[in-house]
């Protein structure tokens, strides 16, 4: 039986929430950069007893841009520089599918955040989908998480072109949406 301390999680976009995003795709772990105070942020979760998940579409693959053992090599780094500063990302879901596959695991469809909550044994309301585009924010709203938009990445364009999910919170990037989350959280 799960304690409630550890049904705490958040759930992070990886690119434009994590670390930089390019239109060319994030393709090498030289690729991967980190957000100034991304990981840090991540940090300030963990030690407010919240466990954090990645969930991130990774069409690349489905493209042949790159391969799964890039993938690992990608999120070996950004374990590594997490770990550096003390945070902790207890999974990543990706999906490696292209539209035309039509698979469930793609955002905007649930189904990646889906598995996070099965696996993670959580409530989906009690639990932040943290995202830069529409999508994130739409496959987070589809199984009822609170969503939060961040403005890194392609978030200004996402804010600019409206049609946010009912409720959702904005913040300049990772490090402001820990910071107000966790204030709201213990208001
Ligand atoms: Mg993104
Ligand atoms: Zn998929």
């Amino acid at each position: 039986m799960p304690t409630s301390s550890n049904r705490k999680l958040v759930i992070l976009d990886r690119d434009g929430v994590i670390n930089a995003d390019s239109d060319a795709f994030i393709k090498s772990p030289d690729e991967w950069v980190a957000l100034p105070g991304s990981l840090e942020a991540i940090a300030r979760l963990n030690q407010a007893g919240y466990r954090v998940a990645v969930a991130t579409n990774q069409s690349g693959i489905g493209r042949g841009l790159f391969d799964t053992s890039a993938l690992n090599e990608m999120h070996a780094k950004m374990h590594r520089q997490a770990a550096a500063v003390g945070a902790r990302i207890d999974a990543v879901f990706f999906c490696p599918h292209t539209s035309q596959d039509h698979c469930d695991c793609r955002k905007p469809r649930p189904g990646m955040l889906k598995m996070i909550a099965d696996r993670f044994e959580i409530d989906p309301a009690d639990t932040p989908v943290v995202g830069d585009s529409l999508r994130d924010l739409e496959a987070g709203a589809a199984l009822g998480c609170r969503t939060h938009l961040v403005l890194t990445g392609k978030g200004q364009k996402t804010l600019a072109a409206g049609g946010l999910p009912e409720g959702t919170q904005i913040h300049d990037d990772l490090r402001a949406f820990a910071l107000d989350f966790l204030s709201n959280e213990t208001a």
